[in-house]
């Protein structure tokens, strides 16, 4: 049985998720997108590609997701929504405790319930994580042949989740063209051929949108 100390993460959540507006590079990266076939590998947690327009099919919340409580007995399909627990959580929070009355509980077995997020080796192997990879192979594969853009936007090479999935993507579209935009990460030709850009990922995609709409 888990404790999820929610003192802290319901703070954190209803600010990171909650409070704070989604940014201009996702609503701008959404934009850019308008609604292309894409599949989307991230860490955020936050959960504001779906709150900037994303569906939430191609996602892969690879570590996660702040908007959605599991239950700590492990009843996958008792996910639910966090907003309301939070909200609450949040609202009742004192001296860094948070009522018991307040803790979120499985509504199919009444066990304690937690972030939908990481904690260990087993959240790789439940039924959701599994599926949402090989919907992400079988994404890669249906589109070998199409004219395709693998845009790595601030990952950095100490991300093994995510630059393992651009590592599969680069090895199955082969011919796609992949840029990078990564403010301090240098710019030029990597080795593997992609094309990095070194300039504010916001400035960068709302010049790729306003290109785009001059080609129209
Ligand atoms: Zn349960």
């Amino acid at each position: 049985m888990c404790v999820f100390v929610f003192a802290t993460w319901s703070r954190l959540i209803n600010l990171k998720t909650y409070e704070d507006p989604v940014s201009a590079a996702m609503r701008t990266l959404s934009s850019i997108v308008d609604g292309r076939p894409c599949s989307i590998v991230t860490t955020n947690t936050e959960g504001h590609f779906q709150l900037a327009g994303f569906h939430p099919t191609p996602l892969f919340e690879m570590e996660g997701r702040f908007t959605e409580l599991a239950c700590c007995a492990g009843c996958e399909a008792a996910h639910v929504s966090s907003e309301r627990s939070v909200h609450e959580m949040a609202a009742h929070e004192e001296g860094c405790r948070v009522p018991n009355e307040y803790h979120p509980k499985c509504e199919r077995c009444g066990a304690p319930m937690r972030v939908n997020m990481a904690d260990g080796n087993s959240f790789f192997k439940t039924a959701e994580w599994t599926g949402k990879h090989a919907a992400f192979k079988d994404f890669l594969a249906a589109h070998v042949n199409d004219r395709s853009v693998i845009l790595e936007l601030g990952v950095g090479m100490r991300n093994p989740l995510v630059t393992g999935a651009l590592a599969e993507a680069k090895q199955t579209l082969r011919d796609a063209s992949a840029v990078v935009i990564n403010k301090g990460g240098g710019a030029g030709l990597r080795p593997d051929g992609a094309l990095c850009i070194d300039v504010d990922i916001t400035r960068a995609l709302q010049g790729i949108e306003q290109e785009m709409k001059r080609c129209r």
